[in-house]
């Protein structure tokens, strides 16, 4: 450990989808940052990410889209189907309309594959340095214009600004916002499976099936050209308690899923049991920057996943955070005017995120509603997500993808 505080260009506490993007969009700029990774080791979990348009328009922005497309999977569609009668209740086409709407397609990819290749991006600019088993614990504004950084291991930094990437329990955020999180009383469990153990056929023509029942939902997609099936199962434990961690059981999860359709219960074996994931989101901030502190990703607008697009927007706010910072010499207003871009835009999304749990999730009367009501959308009719999907850039003319 170095006695004296490191000095560093930006400095960005957190190695995951945001911060990596948000170090590799300033390094194409050719501005030099520091990543500080609480993990032993930069990686990812070993499940699925679904990315909408606007998360591959900024993959192609960063230089690393065909790293993610080599392997991930172009569905043809997204289904939504009642889990209790197996009763298809509607579909968006992902097919030749989609893309020529948006200029990408909405495609799924494997976590490992999406983190690996913006790490070997940062790694292939040589203006990235990357170093892992240093918590960040707190970013202190100086009078002299630079941050005063402090791990947990007592090693110090003294960065030009900082950017704070370290997800939904940001330890950052704690001196930037005065909340707390917000327990959705949900759980999930994930799986993913060679495809041969999958007994239907789901790779000729791929789709995301999103499976709505009371208090549940599941996902289903296949990954890796088709190799593995991905699965998350997401519930609502009655046991939840703000004291301790044994809420949302196995037990839970298989009672829950007890008055679905057979292929909704069939997925249980597909799910890994012993790590669960309790889902939690925040109220939409006012502000995601102190001077020269600021938040990007979940750090700054942990959402439910149930839009699919917490990731997605992570990636938008590095496109927007390399910008301001690569726009402006003075970091203070190069982080006001990213704030400026994206606050509102986030903490609408971070509002629907919610709305859509309470439809994913209703009960009874309502339902067989939201069933009814869904039947009328045509899958074509993309209307309603151009505000999330449209990507800032369009696909360059000569790029064209499989359909
Ligand atoms: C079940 C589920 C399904 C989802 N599905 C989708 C989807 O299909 N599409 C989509 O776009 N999004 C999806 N999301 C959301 C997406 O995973 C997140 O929004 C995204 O991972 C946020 O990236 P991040 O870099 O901000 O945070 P993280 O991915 O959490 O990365 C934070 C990084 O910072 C490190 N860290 C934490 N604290 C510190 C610290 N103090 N100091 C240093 N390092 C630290 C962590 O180890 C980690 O590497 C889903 C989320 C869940 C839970």
């Amino acid at each position: 450990m170095s006695e004296q505080p490191i000095k560093v260009d930006i400095l960005i506490a957190g190695g995951g989808i945001a911060g990596l993007a948000t170090a590799l969009g300033l390094a194409r700029g050719g501005r030099r940052s520091h990543v500080l990774e609480r993990a032993p080791e930069f990686g990812e979990v070993g499940a699925g990410i679904q990315l909408a348009p606007n998360a591959l328009a900024a993959l192609d922005s960063l230089g690393v889209i065909d790293k993610v497309l080599k392997d991930a999977v172009h569905p043809e569609r997204k289904v939504y189907i009642d889990a209790v009668t197996g009763e298809t209740i509607g579909t968006i086409d992902l097919g030749p309309a989609f893309v020529e709407r948006y200029g990408y397609p909405y495609v799924v990819a494997h976590r490992v594959d999406l983190h690996a290749a913006l790490l070997e991006g940062c790694r292939e600019s040589g203006l990235v340095d990357l170093e892992n088993d240093q918590e960040v614990v707190s970013a202190v504004n100086q009078p002299d214009g630079t941050v005063l950084v402090t791990t947990a291991s007592g090693q110090q930094y003294l960065a030009d600004a900082v950017v704070g990437a370290d997800g939904v329990r940001s330890n950052l955020r704690k001196s930037i916002v005065d909340d707390e999180l917000v327990p959705s009383k949900y759980v999930a469990y994930r799986g993913t499976v060679p495809i041969e153990l999958v007994g239907e056929d789901v790779t000729s023509s791929p789709a995301v099936l999103c499976w709505l029942g009371p208090n549940m939902h599941l996902i289903q997609y296949p990954l890796r050209e088709g190799r593995i099936y991905n699965n998350v199962a997401v519930f609502k434990s009655d046991t939840y308690s703000p004291d301790h961690e044994n809420w949302g059981t196995p037990e839970e999860l298989d009672a829950r899923f007890a008055v679905c359709c057979e292929t909704v219960r069939n997925a249980g074996k597909y799910l890994s049991r012993d790590i669960r994931w309790p889902m939690y989101d925040r109220e939409p901030a006012e502000t995601f920057v102190d001077d020269r502190v600021a938040l990007i990703g979940d750090a700054a607008h942990a959402m439910l996943q149930y839009l699919a697009q917490g990731g997605a927007q992570s990636l938008d706010d590095s496109i927007a955070m390399a910008d301001a910072l690569l726009s402006d010499e003075d970091e203070a207003s190069a982080f006001q005017a990213y704030q400026d871009k994206r606050l509102t835009h986030v903490g609408n999304i971070q509002r629907l995120a919610r709305v859509a749990g309470e439809l994913f999730h209703i009960e009874g009367i309502g339902r067989e509603l939201r069933n009814f009501s869904f039947k009328d959308h045509q899958p074509d009719d993309y209307a309603n997500l151009d505000w999330m999907f449209m990507p800032l850039a369009k696909a360059p003319a000569e790029r064209s993808y499989p359909v």
